[in-house]
């Protein structure tokens, strides 16, 4: 099963999950969106490597947080490939701080990424979606959303959003045959978990069944996995891919 035919846009493609998504598309035959903000030099790594393989690749630089940016994104991938069929909104920031800590600009910007730059390429991508005959939209949320976190009360509300918001459009996009569904990986060997002080990863460690941190590709499996055809009956779902961590 390939995906040749397939338009991917992967937001905040440029390191981590975003990247192994990406370079997972993209070694499926896939036409891949490399969405970054500003690690522009890593973007264009990652679709230099699709090219190399049976994937082609697109770096494209937008803000999720910022409409007017995402919008023109839609349009450069329209131009370069046509219209979307597979929407991966991955793109996220943290800003961890105890909750007295924390003042309204770390609350607003955690939202206007994680959320609000979720409601802006779904909006620009909406009609692509619904119109294609393998529509997919796949949101990265994070096992944070379901247990909560010390220090994450702003991150921890937006990737909860996220299931509200996508069983909610799974069932608009229904009548459609599009699919969306949720992703919700433990935690993950990145940037972002560079950012957690050691005692505490060490801490994460012991509640981890499986005595390791995820790989950015075995949550990029899981995401093929939801882009292919092989996905085509499940929808509103919430995959969590947490090493056996409960919720
Ligand atoms: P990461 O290594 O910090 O990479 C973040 C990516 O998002 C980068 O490509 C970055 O682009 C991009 N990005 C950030 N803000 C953006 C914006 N405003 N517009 C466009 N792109 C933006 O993070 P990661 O660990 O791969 O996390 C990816 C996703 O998985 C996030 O949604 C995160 O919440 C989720 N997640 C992560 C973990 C984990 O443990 N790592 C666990 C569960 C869920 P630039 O480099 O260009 O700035």
């Amino acid at each position: 099963m390939t995906m040749d035919d397939l338009t991917c846009v992967v937001t905040g493609a440029s390191r981590g999950i975003g990247r192994a998504i990406a370079e997972e598309l993209g070694a499926e035959g896939a036409n891949v969106v490399v969405n970054y903000r500003s690690s522009e030099g890593k973007a264009y790594e990652v679709a230099e490597a699709i090219e190399e393989g049976p994937g082609s690749a697109v770096p494209i630089q937008a803000d999720v947080s910022e409409m007017a940016e995402v919008e023109t994104m839609a349009e450069r991938t329209r131009e370069a490939f046509g219209p979307a069929d597979v929407l991966v909104n991955n793109a996220g920031l943290t800003i961890d701080k105890k909750f007295e800590n924390m003042d309204r600009e770390d609350w607003d910007t955690v939202m206007d990424v994680n959320l609000g730059g979720v409601f802006n390429n779904t909006n620009a991508y909406f009609e692509d979606l619904c119109a294609s005959d393998q529509g997919r939209l796949i949101n990265i949320s994070s096992v944070v959303g379901q247990q909560g976190n010390y220090g994450q009360a702003n991150y921890a509300t937006t990737k909860s959003g996220m299931f509200g918001f996508t069983r909610t459009i799974a069932l608009e996009m229904a009548a459609s045959g599009s699919t969306a569904n949720c992703v919700s990986p433990g935690f993950v060997a990145t940037d972002m978990l560079e950012t957690v002080p050691e005692r505490v990863k060490e801490k994460i460690l012991d509640r981890i069944p499986l005595n390791r941190f995820a790989t950015p590709d075995d949550v990029a499996g899981i995401v093929q996995f939801l882009a292919s055809e092989n996905s085509s009956y499940m929808t509103g779902q919430i995959l969590a891919v947490n090493g056996g961590m409960e919720w």
